[in-house]
């Protein structure tokens, strides 16, 4: 493949990487060939053309979350994971930001290559077991396949999520209002400068690790402290395209306020060396909450009293103004916060 098709072309012919980038040609590419070709909306509260974090589907008393992930990290065990950890988090991260925070039941589906040792399964299937027991889940249905060697690379896993919430109870990610206060639940950029510093051979051991972990114990506490009023996970695309997609969904703006958001000193040199915004790069045990002003303090203060959640940060408001744009207040001057371009990680999750 040419560099040109790698790094996202524009003749429209082929699938490119940045098709995948999470951000503006993924979103181009579901708005145009995807959500129109399925009748996703129904009568459903959240349905495919809100591209949230998963479906809501109301039943009686009861609103049924469902979400679904594939993941295809490489490499497949990096400092702080491996793919087993992620595909469990990732799905219960998913689930617990509609706000169903006790996942009912999650699928697996392996696809692995021929010839991948079964050690490395095992330990990614011992991994998944872990991280199943830290969130409260099981996995209670799923899949094998295998494919020749060379057909698929190593072990790809998709992972399926269902949770329950009472009806109306679920938190989309559309629901900001001007004045809520943005509260993120910890610091930003250590998975995607982790993974790419590994993939370039950087020594970086003990300072760089992934944050991949499951976040719905901090959700559950941020629940009951406050009225949240939108979530999201910022995981492939990084805080600066969740932060985005949020306050373009509801048509306010936000100001951040840059020094408040809290990026570890090892990820932001890393970052800087490899030429990379750590707030433009996958995260995958972090929340964003949008928040009643008047709960912004008690909900700040649950989070941080949960592992994991002791760095959480007030890292800017909702505004009237700049509608679809995120400001970032630097202390010294003001720009615009935009989406990363194209495909700079792909293969992060
Ligand atoms: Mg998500």
């Amino acid at each position: 493949m040419s560099d040109e098709q790698s790094q996202g072309d524009t003749d429209g012919d082929v699938v490119t990487v940045a098709h995948g980038s999470g951000s503006g040609r993924t979103r181009d590419f579901l708005d145009e060939r995807v959500v129109p070709r399925f009748d996703g909306d129904g009568d459903l509260p959240v349905g495919l053309s809100a591209l949230d974090d998963g479906a809501v589907h109301n039943i009686g008393d009861q609103s049924v979350v469902v979400t679904t992930d594939s993941h295809v990290v490489s490499p497949l065990s990096f400092p702080g994971g491996d793919i087993g950890r992620l595909a469990v988090a990732g799905t219960v991260n998913d689930l617990a930001v509609m706000g169903a925070t006790e996942p009912l039941s999650l699928t697996c589906s392996l696809v692995v290559e021929a010839g991948t040792p079964v050690d490395l399964l095992d330990a990614i299937l011992d991994s998944m077991e872990r991280t199943c027991e830290a969130a409260g889940c099981a996995i209670t249905t799923g899949d094998t396949k295998v494919m020749g060697s060379g057909e698929v690379d190593g072990v790809v896993i998709n992972t399926t999520g269902v949770g329950l919430v009472p009806t109306g109870e679920h938190v989309p990610d559309a629901g900001l209002s001007p004045g809520d206060k943005l509260v993120l639940s910890g610091p930003v950029g250590d998975h995607g400068i982790t993974l790419l510093a590994e993939r370039e051979g950087f020594d970086i051991e003990g300072d760089l690790e992934s944050d991949v972990a499951p976040v719905n114990d901090i959700v559950a506490a941020a629940l009951d402290a406050g009225q949240v009023t939108a979530m999201k996970d910022p995981t492939r695309g990084g805080f600066a395209t969740a932060v985005n997609e949020m306050v373009r969904k509801a048509e306010v703006g936000a100001t951040l306020d840059e020094p408040a958001i809290p990026v570890r000193d090892p990820v932001a040199s890393t970052g800087e060396l490899l030429g990379i915004d750590p707030l433009d790069v996958a995260n995958e045990g972090k929340v964003l909450f949008g928040v009643a002003s008047e709960d912004a303090d008690s909900v700040l203060d649950a989070i941080r009293e949960v592992p994991g959640g002791e760095e959480a940060a007030l890292v800017g408001e909702v505004t009237d103004e700049n509608r679809g744009r995120v400001v970032l207040d630097t202390g010294f001057g003001q720009r615009y916060l935009s989406e990363p371009e194209g495909e700079q990680l792909p293969r992060i999750c």
